[in-house]
């Protein structure tokens, strides 16, 4: 390897570079160099060719981290959540039907890039974790390599549970600080059950405690901008009761509503599973 020159012996510079001199942004010739199989090759457009290239596979190895997000740290309350699909999806009645075609809808909806937030509302039982976490699983397919998107499903009792015993166990990795972090980064989030991490809700005087009202809070607030699905046995009118007034029109920015109204007696669906 040796410096370029041409015929007359004079060094050939490479004039695409440029440095900071005295805050004015100067031309930066660096020497080009001969290599051993004749090419000729500037050293520095060489280092950032290959810096952008690591990058790039950091990049893809980063997505794939980040689209295991789902497996590795899910709150999942009900075991059998964690095989649903939309496949699996048995629909009871024409409002089932209705429901999982919607949602298909706005799935693909999603994929093409609107920005949305979903509201699933009805009585326990009608089907609504299966059908949030039917799309978020649709979302994150792994054939969709264009996506790579990360998501996130977590139950709201399971998730304050968590925090609040990070208060006193050291253990505990789940911080509100983290809580929140984690369920900002994710391109998709699943609030489950929205509102059973208060309890009484028969209590119409009831607010949320301080230390939830601050993580979804903050949860709304860095999720703007970006897909959040939540399900809630919660009317409008109760939610806007139990939580500060700027996380609920967070929260409902973009709002599409998938509503579970007739009776949930004959669905065959398992009560959800007590969290252990
Ligand atoms: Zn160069």
């Amino acid at each position: 390897m040796t410096f370029h020159t041409d015929e007359h012996g004079n060094p050939v510079y490479c004039d695409k570079h440029t440095r900071i001199i005295g805050g004015e942004e100067k031309p930066y010739p660096v020497q080009l160099m001969e290599l051993r199989d004749g090419s000729v090759k500037c050293p520095m457009c060489e280092r950032e060719q290959r810096n952008k290239e690591i990058e790039q596979e950091a990049e893809v190895w980063r997505r794939q981290v980040e689209r295991r997000v789902l497996s590795t740290h899910s709150l999942i309350a009900d075991p059998t959540l964690e095989k649903a699909t939309f496949e699996t999806y048995h629909c009871y009645n024409q409002e089932d039907e209705q429901n999982k075609r919607r949602m298909l809808e706005l799935v693909d909806q999603i994929k093409a890039g609107v920005i949305m937030n979903i509201f699933i509302t009805g009585a326990s039982n009608a089907g609504k974790s299966h059908l949030a976490i039917s799309a978020l699983k649709e979302l994150n397919k792994k054939s969709q390599e264009a996506y790579a998107k990360s998501a996130l499903f977590v139950n709201s009792d399971a998730l304050m549970r968590r925090i609040k015993n990070s208060f006193n166990d050291d253990s505990e990795k789940l911080t509100e600080s983290k809580a929140i972090e984690l369920l900002t980064r994710v391109d998709y989030l699943v609030i489950d059950d929205l509102g059973s991490e208060v309890g009484d809700t028969d209590n119409e005087k009831r607010t949320a405690p301080d230390f939830i009202q601050r993580v979804w809070y903050g949860i709304s607030t860095g999720r703007q901008g970006k897909v959040t699905i939540v399900t809630t046995n919660l009317t409008g009118l109760a939610l806007a009761k139990l939580y500060d007034k700027k996380t609920v029109n967070r929260l409902t920015a973009h709002l599409e509503q998938i509503e579970f109204e007739e009776a949930q007696k004959g669905k065959g669906r398992k009560t959800p599973a007590s969290l252990v």
